[in-house]
């Protein structure tokens, strides 16, 4: 999507030669038009598969999911939590997720009132990297015997193993909006 490649290229800084921040249109400050366009390019990507619902996890991925979702005739969204709450129904399905950022694992939870067996569910991220959290993700729709028709990533670190752990837990389709081949040397490229 090259509207997204030019916002990476014009407004994206790199972090310890592995991160890339975009906290002025994704992660932090929203740019509402930007994020509407990409709810459109999901759309038109994963235009003819059955889609229930949308599956992300917070916190930098319900704007992503939500304004995708209006694409896709206002589907409804769940994000999977990552603290625990007295206000989560302790019945909840739980995957654990290590963080590639945060260098550490954390329990995602998502109530089973909102996952209910047969639906088809479209998983959406900001980043994929080691594939972790989309996996933990494509975890508890399974356990509540849905099924994963796609993953839908914002912006995906080609260079990292995530993209091949997702195929090998039988998620063949995996849309990314901008695919970065290398950050090294503090120059991002694009695959
Ligand atoms: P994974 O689980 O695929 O290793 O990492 C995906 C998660 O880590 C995303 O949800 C995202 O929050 C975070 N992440 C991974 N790499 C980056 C990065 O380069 N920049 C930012 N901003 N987040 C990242």
């Amino acid at each position: 999507m090259q509207l997204l490649k030019d916002k990476i290229l014009s407004d994206g800084r790199l972090l310890d030669g592995y991160v890339l921040k975009v906290d002025n249109f994704l992660n932090h400050q929203l740019d509402v038009a930007l994020l509407d366009a990409m709810g459109a390019e999901f759309a038109r990507r994963f235009a003819g598969v059955k889609i229930d619902k949308i599956l992300t996890v917070e916190a930098s991925g319900i704007a992503v999911a939500v304004m995708a979702a209006r694409h896709f005739g206002n589907v409804p969204v769940v994000f999977a939590k990552k603290t625990e709450s007295l206000t989560l129904d302790q019945d909840a399905y739980e995957s654990d997720v290590y963080s590639f950022t945060k260098q550490k694992t954390y329990r995602v939870r998502v109530s089973r009132r909102y996952l209910v067996p047969g639906e088809k569910v479209l998983v959406l991220d900001d980043f994929l990297a080691n594939g972790h959290a989309a996996c933990g993700l494509i975890d508890i729709v399974r356990q509540a015997q849905g099924e994963v028709v796609g993953v839908g990533i914002v912006i995906e670190k080609g260079f990292q193993s995530g993209r091949k752990l997702i195929e090998e837990a039988g998620v063949s389709r995996v849309e990314s909006l901008a695919i970065l081949s290398s950050i090294a040397d503090g120059k991002i490229a694009f695959a």
